[in-house]
């Protein structure tokens, strides 16, 4: 496969298209943000390590009949990719309070969600992903109601296969973002399922594993990555 032109270069990931139509390339870089890009730093093998971690994720959710954009792993740091038409909405679902629900709501972090919640968010970082709902993105037309049924039932989907996945591994999973978009008229899971874009806690101890390590500065973050992936048999090197 041929790489062409750059189509977006995000803040952890760059596209590209390929010699084929549909399919593109994303690029896993070192290069990690929060805080709508306030707070940026470049950590070593964070590439390599998440190229990997979400491929192994993508192929369980694909056996578990959750369609996503995910074809191949081309290189170290590179993944083959179905060319979605992205819709510009994150989807959270949330096991345990934790991060922007907790500050919004005044709960305790760390009590358990039951029923687990289901959050829509404008993804526009210059509005910082602002909270939204489902007349919001009907009206504005952001996705049809059809599509916003379907990404809430692979969402949970996601929910049921990853829970016990990562239980497994001795981690809860606290929450997690998903991106969607439309492929020859069907919603496809698309973007990256990685510790960047999810909690996952020590399930004993409570030691978080995820990207709230570089948000709270606490330091080793990519080590607590190749600590998750280590756990789930990934092989990284
Ligand atoms: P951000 O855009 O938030 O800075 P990234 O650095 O992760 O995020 O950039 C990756 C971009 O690629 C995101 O905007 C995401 O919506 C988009 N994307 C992910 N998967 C696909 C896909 N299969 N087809 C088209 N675009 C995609
Ligand atoms: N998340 C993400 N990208 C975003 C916003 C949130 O990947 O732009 C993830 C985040 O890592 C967490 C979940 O979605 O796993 C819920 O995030 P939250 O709303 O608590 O926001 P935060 O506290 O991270 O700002």
């Amino acid at each position: 496969m041929e790489k062409k032109s750059e189509l977006y270069a995000g803040k952890a990931k760059s596209v590209y298209n390929t010699d084929e139509a549909d399919k593109l390339i994303l690029q896993f870089r070192d290069d990690t943000s929060a805080f709508d890009g306030e707070k940026i730093a470049q950590l070593a093998r964070k590439g390599m390590v998440n190229n990997k971690f979400n491929a192994f994720i993508m192929q369980r959710l694909e056996e578990a009949g959750v369609p996503t954009h995910f074809e191949h792993l081309l290189s170290d740091t590179e993944s083959v990719v179905k060319k979605l038409e992205m819709l510009p909405v994150e989807c959270v679902v949330r096991n345990i309070a934790a991060g922007s629900m907790v500050r919004r709501l005044g709960v305790k972090e760390g009590i358990d969600l039951n029923p687990p919640t289901f959050e829509f968010f404008l993804k526009d970082d210059a509005l910082h992903d602002p909270m939204i709902n489902e007349y919001h993105i009907q009206t504005f037309g952001w996705a049809t109601e059809t599509e916003i049924e379907e990404m809430k039932v692979l969402t949970f989907r996601v929910n049921d296969v990853l829970k016990q996945l990562f239980l497994g591994a001795g981690l809860l999973l606290v929450d997690y973002k998903l991106e969607y978009g439309r492929f020859n008229g069907r919603i496809i899971l698309g973007d990256e399922f990685t510790p960047d874009g999810c909690r996952l806690w020590d399930a004993h101890t409570r030691d978080k594993l995820d990207k709230d390590r570089f948000r709270q500065g606490i330091g080793g973050v990519v080590e607590a990555y190749e600590e998750v992936a280590r756990r789930l048999g990934i092989a990284l090197d």
